[in-house]
């Protein structure tokens, strides 16, 4: 049985604390799409860790970790990574690569960088980690999936081949220095060491361990309004953010994906440019922001203070939609505890006709948010273990929510640990 963990609105909704949660009872957790451009928060008996490769089931010694097909793979940064949990006493994880994943190469990273240099202040605020380059040459045939590692002459023949095009643009567009293949191919054969020991076919590991009855996780980066097709286009990420990407960037048949919790974090927040209709500023943006998430809403990845602003119930209404939830995990609900009144996004007003349904990018810019206000319940939520228990006003909180939005909220967030958990009767 496979269920899938993903996001209703920019990323950041606390993703990677629910999959850690719910991979208490899986066996096997799959990462499908996206790269190390963003990144989980996790805190757990080990500490405190910020992966953006590995899967966050990698702390339970009874699970395997998979890189899917999907996934924009960086060898260094997942072998950083790998290194980083160990050292912080983690057992060694049990890991499977992807023979199809396709690798970031080291050029992917610098042409991320020259072509944000070369767009300037019309930026898309990339991560610069390379992952519209990857996904470009990936649509584009060039790309290398991790089985071209193991022929060597092939590779070589290749390397010579995409080099040539890709020193066309570094001479002429971004007047820098061209690439050498050979040394592309040498830093290749490290590579190729490092990722050995774990490249197989792993859907059909997948296919196997469906039939053998296994629990299966996907989890998803970022969310649905940063996917290619059903996000703020052009303002998105450059693989799709949706459990039905799952399939694919998996390897599993798509009736397979029984659950699909869709985690909304309590408040908003976003990282990059576009637009952000409930986004707030100054003083009151500033204390969201030093009290949300664990520590601060900083990038889990780049360390950059994320853009913040109230529930969107229209935003997070179409993201569940599109992700096709069957559940809402409804996380950092504890850091709204010091608020006397709380502004909801309710509708946007978009040239002076309200609507409730999200629409496309040139519409968004236009929109104003529509907000009401409901009580605060000026308390600490965290330690609350059932859900009669919250303050009338935090229940009626979710409540509203879940009514605006059409999806049930089965689970609670109300603080960072495993256990900070509140499940709710469907
Ligand atoms: P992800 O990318 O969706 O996994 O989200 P991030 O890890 O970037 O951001 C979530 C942040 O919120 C992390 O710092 C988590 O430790 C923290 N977090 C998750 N759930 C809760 C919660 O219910 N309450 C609080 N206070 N923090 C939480």
């Amino acid at each position: 049985m496979i269920k899938a963990v993903v996001g209703a609105n920019w990323g950041d909704e606390g993703k990677g604390k629910i999959t850690d949660m719910l991979a208490e009872a899986a066996d096997i957790i799959v990462r499908f799409q996206g790269g190390a451009n963003a990144g989980h928060t996790i805190v757990n008996n080990y500490g405190k860790f910020a992966l953006h490769t590995l899967p966050s089931g990698v702390f339970y010694d009874h699970t395997t970790s998979i890189i899917g097909n999907g996934v924009a793979l960086n060898i260094p940064v997942l072998f950083n990574e790998l290194q980083e949990v160990v050292s912080k006493g983690v057992p060694a994880p049990k890991l499977l690569i992807s023979d199809r994943a396709q690798m970031v190469m080291p050029y992917h990273i610098l042409f991320d960088q020259y072509e944000e240099e070369r767009l300037a202040g019309k930026s898309f605020g990339s991560t610069k980690s390379g992952i519209a380059p990857f996904y470009s040459d990936k649509y584009a045939k060039i790309g290398f999936q991790v089985q071209e590692l193991f022929d060597e002459k092939t590779l070589l023949e290749k390397l010579m081949s995409v080099c040539s095009v890709k020193n066309v643009l570094l001479e002429h567009l971004y007047q820098k220095p061209a690439l050498d293949p050979n040394a592309i191919f040498s830093e290749l054969m490290e590579y190729k060491k490092m990722v050995e020991p774990y490249v197989c076919d792993t859907s059909l590991y997948l296919w196997n361990a469906i039939k053998e009855g296994k629990q299966i996780l996907l989890e998803g980066q970022l969310g649905t309004l940063k996917d290619t097709d059903h996000g703020i286009y052009p303002m998105v990420t450059s693989s799709s953010t949706l459990a039905a990407y799952g399939a694919i960037g998996a390897g599993v048949p798509p009736y397979e994906i029984k659950e699909i919790i869709t985690v909304s974090k309590a408040y908003s927040s976003a990282v990059g440019a576009g637009a952000f209709v409930s986004e707030i500023f100054g003083e009151e943006a500033d204390e969201l922001r030093r009290r949300g998430g664990d520590g601060g809403e900083y990038g889990a990845t780049t360390g950059r203070p994320r853009r913040m602003g109230w529930y969107d119930c229209v935003a997070s209404k179409y993201g569940c939609r599109l992700q096709g939830a069957t559940e809402v995990a409804f996380t950092v609900l504890d850091v709204l505890g010091y608020l006397d009144e709380i502004p909801v996004c309710v509708g946007y007003d978009i040239d002076g006709k309200i609507t409730t349904e999200f629409p496309t990018t040139s519409q968004l810019e236009k929109a104003k948010p529509v907000l009401k206000t409901l009580p605060g319940w000026d308390s600490d939520i965290r330690g609350i273990t059932k859900y009669e228990d919250l303050p009338e006003n935090c229940r009626k909180y979710v409540e509203f929510i879940e009514e605006q939005i059409g999806f049930p909220i089965t689970m609670i967030s109300n603080g960072p640990g495993r256990d900070d958990i509140i499940y709710r009767k469907r």
